[in-house]
């Protein structure tokens, strides 16, 4: 498929951007309700989204990506989520907490092998942490291997994964034994052909509709040697690093979201203006743009290759918080036509509540914070 706008691995965050953004208005945006509706992200989106490069993004060229900074990508995701926030997800998962820890912890033979089909977008990029009975503690998770003579068998089950219906990879968490705790876990790289695992239920959501979220279920899955991404033992510090990069991007797509929010609330005060409408707006800007300076700073630092995972939390917390109060607000301002199911006020308030809950929740990324500011070598500069 021929390329409309493609981001090349020496474009400019506002380049990338730009690029973004009218891929967004010609493909993304106009397929946005019938995604929420159906549930579903068409197969021909997905397919532009490969071609288009935004599979690739921050993955180097010699691992067949487009390279892209922090930076790059904060602007490409936002953009994306203007436009629907179940595709600015896929992307999100996909490249952060799915190909970049196998660029990062991977062998060469592991990137040839599911790297390099993950920045082409053949196949998406899923993160299995998350279980029934482990979600914010994940040290508590139940999944367990054991070694075999040729390599691993697994059994256990995740619960919430973004992305495994039609995933190429997923990265799946388990313990040797939970008594080790976080010493315990190891990360695997399980493609979903594999015996034993299979897709148990897609469950229904209220917001993010279109973005698959799954129960998977590995029951005697058997995986070679070479299926253990980073050292044995190591599983967490793969989770918790992906995590931290995962967030600057989650953050993005919140900010996305509350853009889009904006934008519309801005529309609607055009047409009828009213004095508490002026104050809804007023608060609606000043939101988006300190969540954009926090996405921005933390993108930034990632980039700078110094400690970021606070700025990352502080992001995901006020831009996930702002995508709420402004699509709730935008409700307000659209009156009775923004409950109409359909309306992008409605959509926009359903897919904004779930960012709370993603990547942790906003209590974890208060308890992540609030560690930070008591850690005795801490100097809390604001
Ligand atoms: C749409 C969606 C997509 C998701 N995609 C993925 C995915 O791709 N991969 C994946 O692995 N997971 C995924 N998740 C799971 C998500 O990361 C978890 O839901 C989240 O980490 C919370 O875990 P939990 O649901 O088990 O809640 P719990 O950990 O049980 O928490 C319940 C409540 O208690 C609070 N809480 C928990 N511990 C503390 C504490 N110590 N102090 C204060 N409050 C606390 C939480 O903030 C929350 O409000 C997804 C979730 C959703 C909704």
């Amino acid at each position: 498929m021929r390329s409309l706008v493609a981001p090349e691995p020496s474009d400019s965050p506002a380049e990338w951007r730009r690029k973004a953004s009218e891929f967004v208005d010609r493909v993304v945006a106009p397929a946005a309700s019938r995604i929420d509706r159906d549930d579903r992200v068409p197969d021909e989106i997905v397919a532009r989204l490969a071609s288009e490069g935004f599979f690739g993004l921050g993955i180097p060229a010699e691992w067949g990506g487009r390279g892209g900074s922090a930076r790059d990508a904060v602007a490409v995701l936002e953009e994306l989520a203007r436009g629907s926030a179940a595709i600015a997800v896929m992307v999100a998962v996909h490249t952060s907490v799915c190909a970049v820890p196998i660029l990062e912890w991977g062998t060469p033979a592991q990137k040839e092998r599911y790297l390099r089909p993950l920045a082409r977008g053949e196949g998406v990029g899923a993160f299995g942490l998350t279980e029934p009975g482990a979600g914010s503690d994940a040290a508590g998770l139940r999944t367990r291997y054991a070694r075999e003579a040729n390599g691993f068998v697994m059994h256990g089950s995740k619960m919430f994964i973004s992305n495994a219906v039609s995933a190429g990879v997923v990265l799946v968490f388990a313990t040797r034994d939970p008594a080790l705790g976080h010493r315990g876990v190891s990360a695997f790289i399980v493609p979903p052909g594999t015996g034993g695992f299979s897709v148990a239920q897609r469950l229904d959501k209220l917001g993010l509709r279109g973005s698959e979220t799954t129960e998977l279920v590995l029951d005697g899955v058997r995986l070679p040697a070479e299926a253990l991404l980073g050292p044995e033992g190591d599983g967490l510090k793969v989770a918790f690093r992906g995590l931290a990069g995962g967030r600057v991007g989650i953050a993005a797509c919140a900010l996305g979201v509350a853009r889009a929010a904006f934008e519309e609330m801005l529309a609607n005060v055009r047409a009828e203006d009213a004095e508490w409408k002026r104050t809804q707006l007023a608060r609606a800007y000043a939101a988006v743009a300190a969540s954009r300076a926090l996405v921005d700073r933390a993108a930034e630092r990632k980039d700078a290759g110094v400690p970021y995972a606070t700025d990352a939390s502080v992001a995901k917390l006020v831009a996930s918080r702002a995508a709420v109060s402004i699509a709730s607000a935008g409700v307000d301002v659209a009156g009775p036509a923004g409950v109409l199911s359909g309306s992008n006020a409605e959509r926009l308030l359903r897919d904004a509540r779930v960012f709370p809950l993603v990547e942790g929740t906003t209590e974890i990324q208060e308890l992540i914070l609030a560690r930070s500011l008591l850690a005795p070598e801490s100097e809390p500069t604001v």
